[in-house]
């Protein structure tokens, strides 16, 4: 499988990760808002099925005859209602539906059991098989053979006339019957199932965006990794290409000592410095490949410590001063009076600095100026680095501290370059916090400038790896 393909595998994965779990969350987060909507509806329509059956108790109850058989009363009071064993009439006056009853006779159904569970009077609509005995249980959802569901309240119906009968007879008989109440639950269950068709919708159109928009983060998240990776690919092959380079003159040159007639001997010694010289080539880079790893992978856990950056800049001007002229550069430094310290690796800052100073002057024609200042400015200590060199094109500037980048390329490999000085330079000044930033003009110089944070009576004591 090749690395595409992988990344590929390795994003469909994640997307399918990612859409799992979003898609669990909103379609739980859904369930938790449908039943709480349906819940409501369902408190809302038992509040209103006890109020009515309040309503009617209290509009009742001065009315219900005390007799123990009150027929022919409750026809008057109920002309809606249908007595028990009596003819039903359906349509009432319109003076009698004034007398009582309830406005919605659509929805609502009522029944009126006496205090010995006997049915008495009921409303036509009430659905049907009802049983005629009393089940006092205070709310009941019932359902007919055709599937229409009714919920229904009982509740005790109390008759003024009982209220002068003695105490004990009152025990005995403590009501005057039941009341039922009842309602449709038609539009519920349609509001219901609308909720359902909604939530099924809608589920299915956030189950699409969601896996549309995992398949778009995935990707985002992939692409991190799949840079890296691929500069990991560049890198290694890049590291290759500067091995074979060196190894095959090596061998080259090897080869030629060892095809040498006796007669040319005296050619031994020169050849066997070319090998000496790319010998040193190929460890110098194979140093600073390991320096730039263990740099990264932040595997030097050593303690910093205050570094004098005086010290460093003014050691390097005068180590490097031969090597400026040579090739005929004024190197110098321009140091503040006060002693900087940063906190850090003076091993690391050493480096830093020489591969400045010495990009500085192998990047410089001879006569030219190579000036290392270094000053305070608040918190932070400058260390620029100013050379009259041939510059860098600005499309290059941004690529410079990239490992094996190299301007001029020829330039470079013949002075011993590796193309690595100025990403371990990065490396190092990331590991110490600071910042690097460089400004340039062909054939005007280049301006290399570090920002480190000043060490502080404080951070001086700190550990810091
Ligand atoms: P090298 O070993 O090739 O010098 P570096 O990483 O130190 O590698 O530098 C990368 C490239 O940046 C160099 O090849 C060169 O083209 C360019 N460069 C670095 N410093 C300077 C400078 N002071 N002036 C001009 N070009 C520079």
């Amino acid at each position: 499988m090749n690395s595409r393909q992988l990344f590929r595998r390795s994003r469909l994965r994640l997307a399918a990760w990612y859409a799992l779990v979003m898609g669990g969350i909103l379609s739980l987060s859904g369930l938790c808002m449908a039943r709480a909507l349906v819940q409501a509806n369902w408190v809302a329509l038992e509040r209103e099925i006890e109020s009515i059956a309040g309503t009617l108790h209290d509009s009742l109850e001065p009315m219900l005859p005390p007799s123990k058989a009150p027929t022919d009363l409750l026809q008057q009071i109920f002309p809606d209602l249908c007595i028990v064993e009596q003819p039903c009439e359906l349509n009432p006056s319109p003076i009698q539906r004034h007398t009582i009853g309830i406005s919605d006779r659509t929805n609502y159904y009522i029944r009126l059991f006496d205090n010995q569970e006997n049915l008495l009077a009921f409303s036509p609509n009430q659905p049907e098989p009802l049983p005629s005995n009393l089940n006092p249980t205070t709310w009941q959802t019932l359902q007919t053979k055709e599937g229409n569901r009714y919920h229904q309240f009982t509740t005790i119906l109390h008759s003024a006339a009982y209220a002068h009968v003695p105490e004990e007879a009152a025990y005995e008989h403590p009501s005057w019957g039941y009341l039922q109440v009842g309602r449709t639950l038609a539009a519920f269950d349609a509001e219901l199932q609308r909720l359902q068709w909604i939530f099924i919708g809608g589920f299915l159109l956030a189950l699409g965006l969601t896996a549309i928009a995992s398949w778009l983060l995935s990707g985002l998240a992939m692409q991190p990794i799949y840079q890296s990776y691929q500069r990991q690919q560049q890198f290694t092959a890049n590291a290759a290409h500067e091995l074979r380079s060196p190894l095959a003159s090596l061998l080259a040159t090897v080869e030629a000592i060892l095809r040498l007639p006796p007669e040319q001997s005296e050619q031994v010694p020169a050849l066997l410095k070319t090998v000496e010289r790319q010998g040193h080539r190929l460890s110098q880079l194979v140093a600073d490949l390991l320096l730039l790893a263990s740099l990264e992978e932040d595997t030097t856990a050593k303690l910093a410590q205050p570094c004098s950056l005086n010290d460093i800049v003014a050691d390097l001007t005068e180590e490097l001063a031969e090597l400026a002229a040579m090739t005929d550069i004024n190197l110098s430094s321009q140091l503040p009076d006060l002693e900087i310290h940063v906190m850090g690796h003076e091993s690391q800052l050493y480096r830093l600095v020489s591969n400045l100073i010495a990009n500085a002057i192998q990047y410089t024609p001879s006569g030219g100026s190579v000036v290392v200042s270094l000053a305070p400015h608040d918190r932070f200590a400058t260390i620029t680095v100013k050379d009259t060199g041939i510059g860098i094109p600005a499309k290059e500037q941004s690529r410079i501290f990239e490992r094996f980048c190299r301007v001029n390329g020829d330039r470079s490999r013949k002075s011993g370059g590796t193309g690595l000085g100025l990403a371990i330079a990065r490396a190092i000044v990331h590991r110490h916090q600071g910042q690097i930033t460089v400004k340039s003009e062909v054939d005007q110089g280049s301006v290399f400038t570090v920002r480190l944070g000043i060490a502080t009576e404080k951070n001086k004591k700190q550990p810091w790896t």
